[in-house]
């Protein structure tokens, strides 16, 4: 048994992977300040004895004993992060900075939540980790692409210098249960959409493109991360590779919800990125294999069932 910290426990992504290490028999301490994640996400594991909940801001110093840590606390939306971009930016560096000081003081593994935006609106198609991206450092969305590439930064020079073994994985788009019924993100949107019969939003022509991965693919990949020998770091892509542009995403969920809605256009904001797939060639090699399991429609009947039930 383990004792594990995860920042950012109470949001989507983290409240399944709090699920998931309480199932794997770890003591989980989940971290999380509230600003998109609720406490009705983790509201089931309040009564277990293995699971501790603390609310804190990670821009300040957190103080714990503990053998692992995932660091996920930071918005993933567009809207979230952009509502306030300096706390954004805070969040992912001095946040970042938190944690990895509590890692070299503890000798705990840690792993950071990155992303694909870290490769921005990417002039290659699909993207290795070995691509240095596209990114404007001056938009609407650098605080939050600036902010987890200076986070990735941060976790090499604490490895190098410091000897804190650290795990870096690019999470591409993923969606599934919990996420928030406002997050503002493509799938949540759209299922609401379609299950409220209200117009369905596409941003531009909607032949952007976006690969979309279920999260319990996400959650698994994660703790075989945590797994891996020492000396591997990453950066490791993890994604599901099959491409949809966001017209044929607005067509399935439309036809899954059996909805009325209609398909109308909206403007595009500033730096969308035009196409975005994952090489997930290092993934499945130096994750034993992992590969995602959840094809789109599958994954998009278990999170309209999710929203059905909760609005
Ligand atoms: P989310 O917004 O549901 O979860 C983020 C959680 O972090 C929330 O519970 C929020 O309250 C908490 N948080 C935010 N700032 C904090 C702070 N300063 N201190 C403490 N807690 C704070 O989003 P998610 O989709 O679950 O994303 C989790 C992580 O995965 C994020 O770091 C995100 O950047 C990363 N990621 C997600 C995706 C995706 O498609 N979902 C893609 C790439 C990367
Ligand atoms: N998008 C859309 N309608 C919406 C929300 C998003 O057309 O209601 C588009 C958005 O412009 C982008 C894609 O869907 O091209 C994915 O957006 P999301 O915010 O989910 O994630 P990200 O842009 O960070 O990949």
């Amino acid at each position: 048994m383990k004792r594990i910290l995860i920042t950012g426990g109470a949001g989507f992504i983290g409240s399944h992977l709090c699920d998931r290490l309480l199932n794997d028999g770890h003591d989980v301490i989940c971290v999380d300040n509230y600003f998109t994640g609720t406490r009705k996400n983790i509201i089931h594991l309040l009564s277990n004895p293995h699971f501790e909940l603390v609310r804190h801001d990670i821009i300040n110093p957190f103080m714990a004993e503990v053998d692992e840590i995932y660091n996920l606390a930071c918005p993933a939306s567009p809207v979230h992060y952009q509502y306030n971009a300096i706390k954004t930016i805070k969040t992912s560096v001095i946040g970042a900075i938190n944690m990895l000081g509590l890692a070299k003081r503890t000798g705990a593994t840690i792993l950071q939540a990155s992303t694909s935006e870290v490769y921005g609106d990417p002039l290659v198609h699909p993207q290795p980790e070995a691509y240095w991206g596209n990114v404007n450092p001056v938009g609407i969305r650098s605080c939050y692409d600036e902010g987890k590439r200076c986070a990735e930064t941060l976790f090499m020079d604490y490895h190098r210098k410091n000897n804190v073994l650290v795990k870096i994985i690019r999470i591409f788009n993923t969606y599934g249960t919990r996420m928030h019924p406002q997050d503002g993100r493509v799938v949540s949107n759209f299922i609401i959409q379609a299950l409220q019969g209200k117009d369905i939003t596409i941003y531009g022509d909607g032949l952007q493109t976006r690969s979309f991965q279920y999260v319990d693919d996400l959650v698994e990949a994660m703790v075989r991360m945590m797994a891996t020998p020492k000396a591997f770091t990453g950066p490791v892509n993890i994604g599901n590779p099959n491409e949809f542009t966001i017209l044929e995403l607005a067509q399935t969920v439309v036809a899954l919800t059996h909805s009325k809605s209609k398909i109308i256009h909206l403007p595009l904001p500033a730096d969308d990125p035009k196409q975005r797939k994952p090489d997930i060639h290092l993934a499945k090699e130096k994750l034993g294999g992992w590969t995602p399991a959840t094809h789109l429609e599958e994954g998009l009947r278990k999170t309209i069932a999710y929203f059905k039930n909760t609005l």
